[in-house]
This record gives structure tokens, C-alpha cells and sequence, in this order.
């Protein structure tokens, strides 16, 4: 008797659930997430992007984590991270920074789209298995509040905020501020990037209570020179953070797009 009445209830409930999805659908048609064509289900990519999009897999430089061509054995580092060290422990990302890349960046800055900010973040928490420890707090790389408040939004915020409920990590945003309104680093040298980023950030006051040890993976949209991650990790370690990770959406990879 009480398996009839739920038969019942599931096929009464499922025409009107189907109706709904066929309303929305009519005055949403799901589109790509890149390029807007139209596209079967919601939140996905067009099957061209699809293929467009270069996944960052192993094998990797441990340190920098930018793509080796061929595996160079366990530990190997890549020669950028024997050359100049970074003040970070390990760095990772979930794709190059090619067009569709740029395309799904550039819509997760300006616009307001939850579901890209979703696609990323499932794609960040493939790539950036080994830096998840119970223990690791999500830090994005703050907006100055000038620019935030322009507009409403810092994209790193909403990748740190997606990628904690695939982790269940933390989120704090609020361990690193920035000081000072930074020219865009776009257009920019590597040698005036540094110098745009330099003492932009400060550990917040209560960094230590906050932490309490714990390690921090600071999360942005792109990584182009490293210049703006790497003055986070400082700020942060001059704060006594004791293990600094990054992860990043997308990574300019030279050579490859
Ligand atoms: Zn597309």
C-alpha cells in the first residue's frame, strides 16, 4: 500500500518537473559557457571549446607546475624553478591560457555567472588534488576595495568560494588585503608587473590566530608571470603563514595554446 501511494506521488511529481525545465529552457536556452552557441545542457561547454580547452596534466614541474613534455623522473624540477625559486611551495593549475580559456576568464571578471565560476572550480580541484589537506585554507588574491566596489565582484573570490564546496576546505578572504590600487598588470613587462604588485599586499593583523599553522593555497583566475601570486606568498609568510600553495584556473604555458 505505502509503495503504491509513492509510485504515485514520484509520477504525479515528474511531468511538472519536466515542465519546468522545458519553461526555463524556452526563455534560457542553455548556451556555451564560452562562446555562447546554443548547447544541449546547462553549464557546459560546446563540444569545439570542449576540445579547445588544455587540460594542465602530469606529468609536471613539482615546484612550478607548469607542464613537462616528457617525465623526467619523481622530483625532477623544471629548469625556471631552479633558476628563480619562488617564494610560494608549489604552484598548480587546471588549464593553459589559450582562447577559450581567455573566453571563460574574461566572463567570470565581468559578468555575473555563478555556473562558470562552478566549471572552473571542477576543473581547479582535479588539478590541484595534491595541495588539499584537510588543514588548508582557501585564500583568493584580493581586488583593491576601489576596483571590488566598481565591480562588485572580485572573480577570485567566487573560484575560492566554488572550489570550497567541491573540497570542504575553508575560505577566508580576508587573511591578505591589498593596500594599494595596482595599475592592471595587462600590457605590462615582467619587470613592471613586479614592480606594480611590490607591497601591494599585507598579511592581515590576526594572521596567526586565524591560521593557527595551517597551510594556505591562494587561489586566482590566471597566472601570467607569477609576479601578483608570488607578492601574496610573501605578504602572507611575512605574516607567518608556514606553507604557502597556489592554484590557479588557467596558466600562460609559452609555446603552448
Ligand atoms: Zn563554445
Amino acid at each position: 500500500m505505502e509503495m503504491q501511494a509513492g509510485l504515485v506521488k514520484t509520477g504525479a511529481l515528474r511531468p511538472l518537473k519536466w515542465l519546468g525545465g522545458l519553461v526555463l529552457d524556452t526563455l534560457y536556452p542553455p548556451v556555451c559557457l564560452a562562446c555562447d552557441t546554443p548547447v544541449t545542457a546547462a553549464d557546459a561547454l560546446c563540444p569545439s571549446c570542449f576540445r579547445t580547452l588544455r587540460p594542465i596534466t602530469a606529468p609536471v614541474c613539482p615546484v612550478l607546475g607548469l607542464p613537462f613534455a616528457v617525465s623526467l623522473g619523481p622530483g625532477t624540477l623544471s629548469a625556471e624553478a631552479i633558476a628563480d625559486p619562488p617564494p610560494f611551495d608549489r604552484a598548480r593549475s587546471a588549464v593553459v591560457y589559450n582562447e577559450v580559456a581567455r573566453a571563460l576568464v574574461g566572463k567570470l571578471k565581468y559578468g555575473d555567472r555563478p555556473e562558470l565560476a562552478r566549471l572552473c572550480a571542477r576543473l581547479m580541484a582535479q588539478a590541484g588534488h595534491e595541495l588539499f589537506r584537510p588543514d588548508a585554507v582557501l585564500v583568493p588574491v584580493p581586488l583593491h576595495r576601489t576596483r571590488q566596489f566598481a565591480r562588485r565582484y572580485n572573480q577570485s573570490t567566487e573560484l575560492a568560494r566554488a572550489l570550497g564546496k567541491f573540497t570542504g576546505l575553508l575560505v577566508d578572504p580576508g587573511l591578505v588585503v591589498r593596500q594599494k590600487a595596482t595599475r592592471q598588470q595587462v600590457g605590462l613587462s615582467g619587470d613592471a608587473r613586479r614592480r606594480n604588485v611590490a607591497g601591494a599586499f599585507q598579511a592581515s593583523d590576526n594572521i596567526r590566530s586565524r591560521l593557527r599553522g595551517r597551510r594556505v593555497i591562494i587561489v586566482d583566475d590566471v597566472i601570467t608571470t607569477g609576479s601578483t601570486v608570488k607578492a601574496v606568498t610573501r605578504a602572507l609568510k611575512a605574516g607567518g603563514a608556514p606553507h604557502v600553495d597556489v592554484l590557479s584556473f588557467a596558466r600562460v604555458v609559452t609555446g603552448v595554446d
